[in-house]
């Protein structure tokens, strides 16, 4: 970690006028919009479906090219969702999204107030809150999905809507209960509080999380996935085995708690 410090630390010398500069200009012009009780709802949609738009290329892609079938996770996932599935999927979720997400979210954010502070995070500290956030959600999200599939009332009404595809495409990740789905939003934001980041770096976690979120469910294994660089996260082939085999591989990123709990799946 001493390595790693010093790394992050000569990358400071880089990014941190940037990021000052960066953060200056949203405190600046953009203040207002930060101080949005529907910022979080707004961006969580909008991020998820831009995310999802170039799996929905690959989908299409899908029944004409051979390579890109390829990379479907095996596992008898047959042919790409068509497009018609995804418009429909949609749907519902902008309509969960409208109905009770935004509303319930801007109640969650008015309770909450939020500072910006002069100076913005160097990159150490940046890179430590986002890993911070990512930890705890990922250890709230676990203990949140390993209790929906455990009590049966809460796997009836919460989370068996997001079950309905055994095998998952990207926007099917926010396919969902509004409950599921205001309960993972509430998550986020709580774990950014706890961990009490600065602004830019919640603005970081958010972005990943939905990134990641979208890769869960993408039903490709690709050569260059988050996963592969990274061994310690679960990516799509961990998550979709999730939603075939329902009893293993209840955390959202990470595999440690699953390998804690006995319920690790490769
Ligand atoms: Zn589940
Ligand atoms: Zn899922």
């Amino acid at each position: 970690s001493a390595h790693l410090e010093k790394v992050m630390f000569g990358c400071d010398m880089v990014c941190a006028p940037v990021l000052q500069r960066l953060w200056e200009h949203v405190r600046n012009g953009q203040e207002e919009i930060l101080l949005s009780p529907y910022l979080p709802a707004f961006c969580a949609l909008l991020t998820h479906v831009l995310f999802c738009a170039p799996f929905l290329v690959l989908d299409a892609l899908g029944s004409v090219c051979q390579q890109v079938r390829s990379w479907r996770i095996a596992a008898g996932s047959g042919s790409p969702p068509s497009i018609r599935r995804w418009f429909y999927c949609f749907w519902r979720v902008l309509y969960k999204y409208l109905t009770i997400v935004l509303p319930a979210t801007a109640l969650f954010q008015t309770l909450r107030s939020p500072t910006f502070p002069a100076l913005a995070p160097s990159c150490w500290q940046l890179f430590v809150e986002v890993f911070a956030c990512f930890l705890l959600f990922d250890m709230l999200f676990f203990i949140w999905h390993f209790s929906m599939h455990r009590v049966p009332w809460l796997y009836r009404n919460i989370h068996q809507l997001h079950h309905q595809h055994h095998t998952p495409f990207a926007l099917a990740a926010q396919d969902a209960s509004s409950a599921e789905l205001l309960s993972l939003l509430l998550l986020a934001l709580s774990s950014a509080w706890v961990v009490g980041c600065h602004p830019l770096s919640e603005v970081l976690f958010h972005l990943l999380n939905s990134w990641m979120a979208v890769e869960d469910h993408c039903g490709y294994n690709l050569p260059w996935a988050l996963h592969r660089l990274l061994p310690f996260l679960g990516g799509a082939p961990f998550h979709q085995a999730h939603h075939s085999l329902y009893s293993s591989n209840y955390a959202p990123y990470f595999t440690h708690w699953d390998h804690l709990f006995g319920t690790y799946h490769a």
